[in-house]
C-alpha cells in the first residue's frame, strides 16, 4: 500500500512473553484479534500512518520482539535509534509487572541515544475478574518512569487508538523540541525534506 508521511519514528514494544504486544500492534495495525498471535522468530515490523494534526501525516514503525524476550535475549540492535518504547504488563500476571523495572533498566542500559519517549500500558484489561495489579500501582510505577500509563485491551480494543495517539502527539511535540537543538535528534526519525512538502512523498510500506 502506498502512503504519504511527513515525519517516521521508530517504537520498541517490551514486556515479558505473553503480555499481549503482538496482540495490540495487530489490532492496532489491522484491526483484528485473534487468540493465537504464534510465535515469529526475529522481529516482526509494522507500522501505521497517523495524522495528529491537519496535513501532519506521522508514520509510527513498530518493532516487536519475536520470542527473544521469553529468555531476555532481546539483540542489542533491536535497540538501536528507537524514539520510543512502549513497556506493557499483564494486568493479570504479577511477575509481568514485577518485571517492568527490569525491562526498563535493559532500555536504559541499551539504547543509544536514549528513546525519547515512555508509555506504559497494562494489558487485558478486559479480564477484570482476573486482575492482579491495581490501577493505582500501575499509575505510581509510570509516575516512577515519567510515563503517562494506560489500560488496554486488545480483545475489546479499548484504549489502543487512544494510547498510540497520545505517543504520537507526544513524539511530534518532542521532534520538533529536538530538531532545533540537534544532536539528541539525528537517527532517530526521519522527516521528509523540505522541499518536498509541498508534493507529499510517497513510499512503500
Ligand atoms: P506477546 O508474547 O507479548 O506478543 O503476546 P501475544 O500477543 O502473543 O498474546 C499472548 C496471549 O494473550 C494470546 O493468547 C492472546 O490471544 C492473549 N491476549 C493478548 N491480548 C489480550 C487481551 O487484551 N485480552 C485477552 N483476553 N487476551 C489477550
Ligand atoms: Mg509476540
Amino acid at each position: 500500500m502506498a502512503c504519504a508521511w511527513d515525519f517516521q519514528f521508530r517504537v520498541l514494544l517490551l514486556g515479558d512473553s505473553g503480555v499481549g504486544k503482538t496482540s495490540l500492534l495487530r489490532w492496532y495495525t489491522d484491526g483484528e484479534f485473534s487468540s493465537s498471535t504464534g510465535q515469529t522468530v526475529g522481529v516482526d515490523f509494522c507500522s501505521r500512518v497517523e495524522e495528529p494534526e491537519d496535513g501532519v501525516k506521522v508514520r509510527l514503525q513498530f518493532w516487536d520482539t519475536a520470542g527473544q524476550e521469553r529468555y531476555r535475549a532481546v539483540t542489542r540492535s533491536y535497540y538501536r535509534n528507537a524514539s520510543a518504547v512502549i513497556l506493557l504488563f499483564d494486568l493479570t500476571a504479577r511477575p509481568s509487572f514485577d518485571n517492568i523495572l527490569n525491562w526498563y533498566q535493559e532500555v536504559i542500559e541499551r539504547t543509544r541515544p536514549e528513546p525519547l519517549i515512555y508509555l506504559l500500558l497494562g494489558t487485558k484489561s478486559d479480564l477484570r475478574a482476573q486482575r492482579t495489579v491495581t490501577r493505582e500501582e500501575g499509575q505510581t510505577l509510570a509516575d516512577t518512569l515519567k510515563a503517562p500509563y494506560l489500560e488496554t485491551s486488545a480483545r475489546t480494543g479499548s484504549n489502543i487508538t487512544a494510547a498510540l495517539s497520545l505517543l504520537c502527539r507526544e513524539l511530534l511535540k518532542m521532534a520538533r523540541q529536538e530538531k532545533t537543538q540537534g544532536e539528541r535528534w539525528k537517527g532517530r526519525c526521519t522527516t521528509v525534506p523540505e522541499a518536498q512538502h509541498t508534493q507529499k512523498r510517497t513510499c512503500a510500506c
